[in-house]
Protein backbone atom coordinates (compact mmCIF):
# COMPACT_ATOMS: atom_id res chain seq x y z
CA UNK A 1 0.00 0.00 0.00
CA UNK A 2 1.30 3.45 -0.54
CA UNK A 3 0.65 5.96 2.24
CA UNK A 4 0.31 9.46 1.57
CA UNK A 5 2.53 11.77 3.06
CA UNK A 6 1.89 15.02 4.23
CA UNK A 7 3.67 18.02 3.28
CA UNK A 8 2.35 20.10 6.51
CA UNK A 9 2.00 23.11 4.71
CA UNK A 10 0.96 25.65 7.61
CA UNK A 11 -2.16 28.22 6.76
CA UNK A 12 -1.16 31.70 7.70
CA UNK A 13 -2.01 32.35 11.22
CA UNK A 14 -0.95 28.78 13.04
CA UNK A 15 0.81 29.31 15.84
CA UNK A 16 3.65 29.26 16.66
CA UNK A 17 5.70 31.88 14.42
CA UNK A 18 4.22 30.79 11.18
CA UNK A 19 1.01 33.27 11.29
CA UNK A 20 1.52 35.47 7.99
CA UNK A 21 4.09 33.04 6.47
CA UNK A 22 1.88 32.58 3.07
CA UNK A 23 -0.62 35.88 3.51
CA UNK A 24 -0.41 37.12 -0.10
CA UNK A 25 -0.94 34.23 -1.46
CA UNK A 26 -4.55 33.89 -0.77
CA UNK A 27 -5.34 37.32 -2.52
CA UNK A 28 -7.09 38.87 0.79
CA UNK A 29 -5.65 41.98 1.99
CA UNK A 30 -3.34 41.44 5.46
CA UNK A 31 -6.47 42.80 7.85
CA UNK A 32 -9.23 40.88 6.04
CA UNK A 33 -10.91 44.52 4.64
CA UNK A 34 -12.00 44.89 0.91
CA UNK A 35 -9.39 44.76 -1.63
CA UNK A 36 -8.02 47.83 -3.31
CA UNK A 37 -9.81 49.10 -5.78
CA UNK A 38 -8.61 48.61 -9.49
CA UNK A 39 -8.95 50.86 -12.54
CA UNK A 40 -11.52 49.55 -15.17
CA UNK A 41 -10.13 46.59 -17.17
CA UNK A 42 -9.17 46.86 -20.95
CA UNK A 43 -10.87 44.06 -23.39
CA UNK A 44 -7.57 42.21 -23.46
CA UNK A 45 -8.10 42.06 -19.76
CA UNK A 46 -11.61 41.45 -19.77
CA UNK A 47 -10.86 38.03 -22.66
CA UNK A 48 -8.39 37.21 -19.51
CA UNK A 49 -10.82 37.67 -16.88
CA UNK A 50 -13.75 35.77 -18.76
CA UNK A 51 -11.53 32.55 -19.12
CA UNK A 52 -9.73 32.75 -15.42
CA UNK A 53 -12.50 30.82 -13.18
CA UNK A 54 -12.34 27.85 -16.10
CA UNK A 55 -8.34 28.09 -15.49
CA UNK A 56 -8.75 28.35 -11.84
CA UNK A 57 -11.86 25.17 -11.73
CA UNK A 58 -8.75 23.31 -13.36
CA UNK A 59 -6.56 24.27 -10.99
CA UNK A 60 -7.87 23.30 -7.90
CA UNK A 61 -8.78 20.27 -9.15
CA UNK A 62 -5.33 19.37 -10.78
CA UNK A 63 -4.51 20.65 -7.11
CA UNK A 64 -6.77 18.13 -5.63
CA UNK A 65 -5.59 15.38 -7.42
CA UNK A 66 -2.32 16.45 -6.21
CA UNK A 67 -3.27 16.57 -2.75
CA UNK A 68 -5.22 13.19 -1.91
CA UNK A 69 -8.42 13.05 -1.18
CA UNK A 70 -10.25 15.94 0.90
CA UNK A 71 -12.68 15.20 3.64
CA UNK A 72 -16.14 14.95 3.00
CA UNK A 73 -19.61 15.67 5.06
CA UNK A 74 -20.38 12.59 6.74
CA UNK A 75 -16.72 11.47 6.54
CA UNK A 76 -14.90 10.01 9.71
CA UNK A 77 -11.86 11.15 10.59
CA UNK A 78 -10.08 8.03 13.31
CA UNK A 79 -7.65 8.94 15.68
CA UNK A 80 -4.65 6.60 17.02
CA UNK A 81 -4.67 7.41 20.06
CA UNK A 82 -6.51 9.87 23.25
CA UNK A 83 -4.74 12.51 23.02
CA UNK A 84 -4.29 13.60 19.24
CA UNK A 85 -8.19 12.95 19.51
CA UNK A 86 -8.71 15.48 22.32
CA UNK A 87 -6.93 17.24 20.12
CA UNK A 88 -8.41 17.14 16.71
CA UNK A 89 -11.96 17.18 19.05
CA UNK A 90 -11.29 20.78 19.86
CA UNK A 91 -10.67 21.65 16.34
CA UNK A 92 -13.42 20.00 15.24
CA UNK A 93 -16.10 21.38 17.67
CA UNK A 94 -18.46 23.87 15.85
CA UNK A 95 -17.47 22.99 12.48
CA UNK A 96 -19.25 19.53 12.76
CA UNK A 97 -18.34 18.21 9.55
CA UNK A 98 -17.37 14.85 10.12
CA UNK A 99 -17.11 12.87 12.30
CA UNK A 100 -13.98 12.41 14.79
CA UNK A 101 -13.42 9.33 16.10
CA UNK A 102 -10.84 7.28 18.45
CA UNK A 103 -9.82 4.02 17.64
CA UNK A 104 -8.55 3.00 21.00
CA UNK A 105 -10.88 2.50 23.85
CA UNK A 106 -10.93 5.90 25.89
CA UNK A 107 -9.24 3.68 29.01
CA UNK A 108 -6.39 2.34 26.94
CA UNK A 109 -3.77 4.71 28.58
CA UNK A 110 -0.51 4.61 26.70
CA UNK A 111 -1.37 2.45 23.71
CA UNK A 112 2.27 0.93 23.31
CA UNK A 113 0.54 -2.98 24.10
CA UNK A 114 -3.31 -1.53 22.07
CA UNK A 115 -3.85 -4.61 19.86
CA UNK A 116 -7.05 -2.95 17.60
CA UNK A 117 -10.11 -5.94 17.63
CA UNK A 118 -11.90 -6.37 14.45
CA UNK A 119 -14.31 -4.28 15.07
CA UNK A 120 -11.21 -1.32 15.66
CA UNK A 121 -9.91 -2.77 12.13
CA UNK A 122 -13.31 -2.37 10.22
CA UNK A 123 -13.57 0.80 11.52
CA UNK A 124 -10.21 1.41 9.25
CA UNK A 125 -11.30 0.01 6.34
CA UNK A 126 -13.83 2.78 6.01
CA UNK A 127 -11.70 5.77 7.12
CA UNK A 128 -9.45 8.15 4.72
CA UNK A 129 -7.93 10.38 7.24
CA UNK A 130 -6.53 9.17 10.22
CA UNK A 131 -4.54 11.39 13.17
CA UNK A 132 -1.77 9.93 14.75
CA UNK A 133 0.64 10.92 17.58
CA UNK A 134 3.13 9.39 15.51
CA UNK A 135 7.21 8.81 17.46
CA UNK A 136 5.86 4.93 17.56
CA UNK A 137 3.63 5.51 20.18
CA UNK A 138 1.30 3.54 18.32
CA UNK A 139 3.12 0.54 18.30
CA UNK A 140 -0.05 -1.42 16.82
CA UNK A 141 -0.76 1.16 13.56
CA UNK A 142 1.91 -0.25 11.28
CA UNK A 143 -0.12 -3.75 11.00
CA UNK A 144 -3.31 -2.60 11.28
CA UNK A 145 -3.15 0.20 8.45
CA UNK A 146 -2.65 -2.61 6.07
CA UNK A 147 -6.50 -3.23 5.74
CA UNK A 148 -6.81 0.37 5.72
CA UNK A 149 -7.50 1.70 2.11
CA UNK A 150 -4.59 2.68 0.11
CA UNK A 151 -5.41 6.28 -0.32
CA UNK A 152 -5.20 6.92 3.52
CA UNK A 153 -4.00 10.00 5.22
CA UNK A 154 -2.09 9.92 7.64
CA UNK A 155 -2.17 13.19 9.77
CA UNK A 156 1.29 12.91 12.11
CA UNK A 157 0.33 15.24 14.62
CA UNK A 158 4.06 14.92 16.10
CA UNK A 159 6.13 15.76 12.82
CA UNK A 160 8.79 18.36 12.96
CA UNK A 161 8.66 18.26 16.74
CA UNK A 162 11.71 18.11 18.74
CA UNK A 163 12.40 15.28 20.34
CA UNK A 164 14.34 13.78 23.14
CA UNK A 165 15.79 10.16 22.99
CA UNK A 166 14.74 7.68 25.15
CA UNK A 167 18.03 8.19 26.90
CA UNK A 168 17.42 11.86 27.92
CA UNK A 169 18.69 12.58 31.66
CA UNK A 170 18.78 8.76 32.48
CA UNK A 171 21.90 7.29 35.00
CA UNK A 172 20.25 4.30 35.42
CA UNK A 173 20.85 2.48 31.26
CA UNK A 174 22.45 -0.87 31.61
CA UNK A 175 23.09 -0.86 27.91
CA UNK A 176 20.16 -3.94 27.68
CA UNK A 177 16.94 -2.99 26.37
CA UNK A 178 14.13 -4.97 24.15
CA UNK A 179 14.91 -5.29 20.70
CA UNK A 180 13.99 -2.71 18.26
CA UNK A 181 12.30 -3.30 15.22
CA UNK A 182 14.32 -0.57 13.32
CA UNK A 183 17.27 -1.89 14.61
CA UNK A 184 18.09 1.32 15.80
CA UNK A 185 20.59 2.23 19.22
CA UNK A 186 18.93 3.36 22.09
CA UNK A 187 20.29 7.07 21.66
CA UNK A 188 18.84 6.99 17.99
CA UNK A 189 14.63 6.07 19.51
CA UNK A 190 12.44 9.38 20.09
CA UNK A 191 10.67 8.99 23.18
CA UNK A 192 6.99 9.75 21.76
CA UNK A 193 5.13 11.39 24.87
CA UNK A 194 5.65 14.87 23.26
CA UNK A 195 2.01 15.14 24.13
CA UNK A 196 2.30 15.87 28.04
CA UNK A 197 4.04 19.10 27.19
CA UNK A 198 1.53 21.88 26.88
CA UNK A 199 4.30 23.74 24.78
CA UNK A 200 4.66 20.63 22.68
CA UNK A 201 0.85 19.93 22.52
CA UNK A 202 0.42 23.32 21.29
CA UNK A 203 2.72 22.25 18.46
CA UNK A 204 0.56 19.23 17.67
CA UNK A 205 -2.88 20.95 17.36
CA UNK A 206 -1.34 23.30 14.79
CA UNK A 207 0.15 20.60 12.82
CA UNK A 208 -3.42 19.11 13.27
CA UNK A 209 -5.43 22.18 12.14
CA UNK A 210 -2.48 23.11 9.16
CA UNK A 211 -3.66 19.43 7.58
CA UNK A 212 -7.43 19.84 8.57
CA UNK A 213 -7.68 23.18 6.76
CA UNK A 214 -5.78 21.32 3.56
CA UNK A 215 -8.32 18.26 3.48
CA UNK A 216 -11.40 20.72 4.52
CA UNK A 217 -10.53 23.49 2.62
CA UNK A 218 -14.45 25.05 3.73
CA UNK A 219 -13.40 24.98 7.16
CA UNK A 220 -9.56 26.82 7.20
CA UNK A 221 -10.73 29.93 8.90
CA UNK A 222 -12.51 27.85 11.70
CA UNK A 223 -9.58 25.88 12.28
CA UNK A 224 -7.27 29.32 12.20
CA UNK A 225 -9.73 29.84 15.05
CA UNK A 226 -9.68 27.10 17.06
CA UNK A 227 -5.99 26.93 16.71
CA UNK A 228 -5.60 30.42 18.39
CA UNK A 229 -8.47 30.17 20.75
CA UNK A 230 -6.45 26.67 21.76
CA UNK A 231 -3.03 28.85 22.21
CA UNK A 232 -5.22 31.55 24.50
CA UNK A 233 -6.56 28.51 26.76
CA UNK A 234 -3.38 26.74 27.52
CA UNK A 235 -1.74 30.40 28.28
CA UNK A 236 -2.90 30.01 31.97
CA UNK A 237 -1.13 26.39 31.49
CA UNK A 238 1.80 28.09 30.00
CA UNK A 239 2.25 30.43 32.85
CA UNK A 240 1.87 27.58 35.94
CA UNK A 241 4.78 25.96 34.04
CA UNK A 242 7.16 28.90 33.82
CA UNK A 243 6.23 29.58 37.48
CA UNK A 244 7.06 25.81 38.86
CA UNK A 245 10.16 26.11 36.83
CA UNK A 246 11.16 29.83 38.53
CA UNK A 247 10.48 28.32 41.98
CA UNK A 248 11.25 24.32 42.05
CA UNK A 249 13.82 23.93 39.29
CA UNK A 250 16.08 21.10 39.55
CA UNK A 251 14.50 18.48 41.30
CA UNK A 252 15.23 14.92 40.43
CA UNK A 253 12.75 12.43 39.80
CA UNK A 254 12.21 8.76 39.28
CA UNK A 255 9.54 7.92 36.61
CA UNK A 256 7.77 4.95 34.63
CA UNK A 257 8.66 3.94 30.93
CA UNK A 258 9.73 7.71 30.30
CA UNK A 259 6.08 8.85 30.06
CA UNK A 260 7.17 12.59 31.74
CA UNK A 261 10.17 13.64 30.17
CA UNK A 262 9.14 16.27 28.16
CA UNK A 263 6.63 17.91 30.87
CA UNK A 264 9.66 17.52 33.16
CA UNK A 265 12.06 19.23 30.64
CA UNK A 266 9.69 21.94 30.40
CA UNK A 267 8.88 21.79 34.42
CA UNK A 268 12.80 21.96 35.26
CA UNK A 269 12.81 18.37 36.80
CA UNK A 270 15.54 15.75 35.58
CA UNK A 271 14.53 11.95 35.25
CA UNK A 272 17.18 10.40 36.07
CA UNK A 273 15.70 6.65 36.28
CA UNK A 274 12.83 5.06 35.35
CA UNK A 275 11.22 1.83 38.41
CA UNK A 276 11.60 -0.72 34.58
CA UNK A 277 14.82 -1.09 32.72
CA UNK A 278 14.82 0.93 29.67
CA UNK A 279 12.19 -0.04 26.32
CA UNK A 280 10.20 -2.33 29.40
CA UNK A 281 7.24 -2.32 31.75
CA UNK A 282 7.86 -5.57 33.18
CA UNK A 283 8.25 -5.21 37.20
CA UNK A 284 11.87 -4.17 38.07
CA UNK A 285 13.91 -6.96 39.70
CA UNK A 286 14.89 -7.05 43.10
CA UNK A 287 18.51 -6.46 42.17
CA UNK A 288 17.06 -3.50 40.38
CA UNK A 289 14.89 -1.83 43.09
CA UNK A 290 18.15 -2.32 45.61
CA UNK A 291 20.48 -0.51 43.20
CA UNK A 292 17.74 2.26 42.13
CA UNK A 293 17.37 2.92 46.61
CA UNK A 294 21.18 3.49 46.38
CA UNK A 295 20.84 6.13 43.10
CA UNK A 296 18.22 7.44 45.00
CA UNK A 297 20.14 8.40 48.24
CA UNK A 298 23.34 9.04 45.82
CA UNK A 299 21.95 11.78 43.44
CA UNK A 300 19.02 13.31 46.24
CA UNK A 301 16.52 12.13 43.98
CA UNK A 302 12.98 13.51 45.51
CA UNK A 303 9.95 11.61 44.26
CA UNK A 304 8.77 8.29 42.41
CA UNK A 305 6.36 9.83 39.88
CA UNK A 306 4.10 6.74 38.01
CA UNK A 307 2.04 6.60 35.00
CA UNK A 308 -1.22 5.37 36.05
CA UNK A 309 -1.02 1.83 34.01
CA UNK A 310 2.24 1.44 35.49
CA UNK A 311 2.28 -1.49 38.64
CA UNK A 312 2.61 0.52 41.93
CA UNK A 313 3.69 -2.05 44.04
CA UNK A 314 7.97 -1.61 42.87
CA UNK A 315 7.76 2.30 43.03
CA UNK A 316 5.97 1.41 46.64
CA UNK A 317 8.62 -0.19 48.29
CA UNK A 318 11.06 2.63 46.24
CA UNK A 319 9.16 5.36 48.26
CA UNK A 320 9.27 3.54 51.38
CA UNK A 321 12.66 2.31 51.55
CA UNK A 322 14.65 5.46 50.03
CA UNK A 323 12.21 7.56 52.26
CA UNK A 324 10.29 9.69 49.20
CA UNK A 325 6.96 10.24 47.99
CA UNK A 326 5.07 8.37 45.15
CA UNK A 327 2.74 9.76 43.11
CA UNK A 328 0.65 9.01 40.09
CA UNK A 329 0.56 11.77 37.06
CA UNK A 330 -2.46 11.38 34.73
CA UNK A 331 -0.73 11.20 31.04
CA UNK A 332 -3.60 12.62 29.23
CA UNK A 333 -3.41 9.25 27.63
CA UNK A 334 -7.12 8.08 29.14
CA UNK A 335 -10.43 9.49 29.97
CA UNK A 336 -13.85 9.58 29.83
CA UNK A 337 -15.70 8.74 26.22
CA UNK A 338 -17.10 12.31 25.93
CA UNK A 339 -14.61 14.77 27.86
CA UNK A 340 -15.28 18.34 27.60
CA UNK A 341 -13.40 20.81 25.87
CA UNK A 342 -10.76 21.26 27.90
CA UNK A 343 -10.05 17.92 29.52
CA UNK A 344 -6.12 18.09 28.24
CA UNK A 345 -5.53 21.53 29.94
CA UNK A 346 -7.74 20.24 33.04
CA UNK A 347 -5.47 17.13 32.92
CA UNK A 348 -2.40 18.92 33.05
CA UNK A 349 -2.78 21.84 35.20
CA UNK A 350 -3.93 18.85 38.29
CA UNK A 351 -0.83 17.50 37.80
CA UNK A 352 1.34 20.32 37.68
CA UNK A 353 -0.68 21.18 41.07
CA UNK A 354 -0.08 17.87 42.62
CA UNK A 355 3.86 18.24 41.48
CA UNK A 356 3.90 21.36 43.41
CA UNK A 357 2.41 20.27 46.49
CA UNK A 358 4.94 17.09 46.24
CA UNK A 359 7.99 19.65 45.54
CA UNK A 360 8.34 22.63 47.86
CA UNK A 361 9.39 25.90 46.22
CA UNK A 362 13.26 26.06 46.51
CA UNK A 363 14.89 27.95 49.75
CA UNK A 364 17.46 28.94 47.80
CA UNK A 365 17.61 31.12 44.80
CA UNK A 366 17.08 28.95 41.66
CA UNK A 367 19.80 28.11 39.99
CA UNK A 368 21.37 30.03 36.48
CA UNK A 369 18.97 29.67 33.93
CA UNK A 370 20.03 26.36 31.59
CA UNK A 371 18.57 24.91 28.75
CA UNK A 372 15.41 23.94 27.79
CA UNK A 373 16.22 22.38 31.61
CA UNK A 374 18.39 19.84 31.30
CA UNK A 375 20.29 19.06 34.52
CA UNK A 376 22.70 17.37 32.39
CA UNK A 377 24.08 18.62 29.00
CA UNK A 378 21.13 18.41 26.52
CA UNK A 379 20.93 15.43 24.36
CA UNK A 380 21.92 11.83 24.88
CA UNK A 381 24.34 11.79 27.57
CA UNK A 382 26.55 8.97 28.00
CA UNK A 383 24.85 5.77 29.87
CA UNK A 384 26.60 5.54 33.05
CA UNK A 385 25.64 1.72 34.49
CA UNK A 386 22.89 2.00 37.31
CA UNK A 387 25.32 0.92 40.07
CA UNK A 388 24.97 -2.21 41.86
CA UNK A 389 23.86 -3.47 38.52
CA UNK A 390 27.08 -4.70 37.33
CA UNK A 391 28.43 -5.76 39.92
CA UNK A 392 29.77 -2.48 41.46
CA UNK A 393 28.62 -1.31 44.58
CA UNK A 394 28.93 2.36 46.00
ZN1 LIG B 1 3.74 5.59 27.14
Amino acid sequence: MTMKKSPLPLPSGFGHGTAGRRAGRAGISPDGGPPARTPAPSPARARQRFFLPPLLLVLVFLGQLALGPALRAADTLVCASYPVWLFARYLNEGRDYYKVELLTNPATGCPHEFAPTPADLNRLTKTRILVKNGLGLETYLDNALKVAPTDVEVIDASRGLPTLSMLWNRLDFDGTMGPDPGGRQPSQIPNPHVFLSPRLAGQMVANIAGELSRLDPGGAEHYAQKNAAWELETARLEEAVAEFRQTRRGYKIVTSHGFMDYLAQDLGLAVLADISPLGSEAPPSAARLAALGRLVRREKISAVLLDPEADPGPARTLSSEAGIPAAIIDTSTSGPGDPPPDFYQRVVMEDIDLLSRMLPPNREPPPAPDTQGAMLPPGNPRPVPLPGLDGEEE
